[in-house]
């Protein structure tokens, strides 16, 4: 009944250093860090632990590398479910998947839980229209609000599960249910925007660490003139050119390769050979 279970790296590899051009308060996170590593000492401390940890923006651009990063640094067990993968017609299945992930982190504390796309679970309740007919529309609407309430109550509950952190990602925090947002229930709200020119560098930076790029190529022409793209966007790039690298024989990524890659994803490979005739 509670499958699919929520998939789980033992730590997941990921540390700050994979993750670039975010202008957030990497204090902030490191906080978290700090707690995962040693929730004992802010419990002896009498400090509150932070509970819940909302990551809003748009597609791309780094909230599940964010929320990898946190357990990854602390070296804590990452448990990730997609708020699409609690939305069941059948009665029940959606609030017991809830339990059985936040069961299976407490066990496994210190951890740190993440709901992508919560927005897909936790949209903003509007209650049974009564003069609706149609049953099966009723029927989903009840079974998401009583999983979502099964959410509310296991935030609620957190004090028991100390060593324990939520992390949720939206791009549409705008259709959350206010319940969800209340204090008390996410104590830190994360922006993550959009890179500007100098955090796409930093982006192409990392990136080309994992692919061989000859020195000879210059990633910041790339970065100022390719506004609006994210930092997944980014990444394709660099391995597109290592790919179109491949193609033309070279031995490592020129920068023709990467002009190349960025006319293949900006219009297509289909495109692109219509163009070229
Ligand atoms: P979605 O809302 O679509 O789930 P997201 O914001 O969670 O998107 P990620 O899944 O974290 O985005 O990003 C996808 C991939 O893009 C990452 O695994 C990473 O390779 C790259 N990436 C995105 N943002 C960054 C960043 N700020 N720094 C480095 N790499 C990034």
């Amino acid at each position: 009944q509670s499958k699919p279970q929520a998939r789980v790296d033992g730590s997941t590899g990921v540390t700050f250093n994979d993750v670039a051009g975010i202008e957030i308060a990497v204090e902030e996170l490191q906080e978290l860090v700090k707690y995962l590593k040693n929730p004992e000492l802010f419990d002896k401390m009498g400090i509150k632990p932070p509970h819940g940890v909302l990551l809003e923006g748009p597609p791309g651009c780094g909230k599940t590398l964010v929320a990898k990063a946190i357990a990854g640094e602390a070296g804590v067990p990452f448990y990730q479910m997609a708020g699409s993968e609690f939305v069941e017609v059948l009665v029940g299945v959606g609030s017991a998947r809830i339990r059985d992930l936040f069961k299976r982190a407490k066990v496994n504390k210190p951890s740190v839980i993440f709901i992508d796309e919560i927005d897909a679970l936790a949209t903003r309740r509007q209650g049974i229209f009564s003069d609706k007919t149609d049953d099966l529309y009723n029927a989903a609407t009840q079974e998401r609000e009583t999983t979502l309430n099964q959410l509310l109550i296991e935030l609620d509950g957190f004090d028991t599960g100390k060593g324990v952190i939520f992390l949720a990602a939206t791009n549409r925090k705008d259709l959350l249910d206010p319940a969800l947002l209340r204090p008390g229930r996410f104590d830190r709200k994360i922006r993550i925007r959009p890179p500007n020119a100098k955090g796409r560098l930093e982006i192409l930076e990392v990136h080309a660490r994992k692919v061989k790029v000859s020195e000879s190529v210059d990633l910041s022409v790339y970065a100022q003139n390719l506004p609006g793209w994210s930092g997944a966007r980014l990444a394709q790039l660099l391995q597109e050119a290592a790919l179109v690298a491949v193609r033309n024989k070279h031995d490592s990524i020129l920068q023709s390769d990467v002009g190349e890659a960025v006319d293949r994803l900006t219009l297509g490979p289909k495109r692109l050979a219509l163009e070229l005739g």
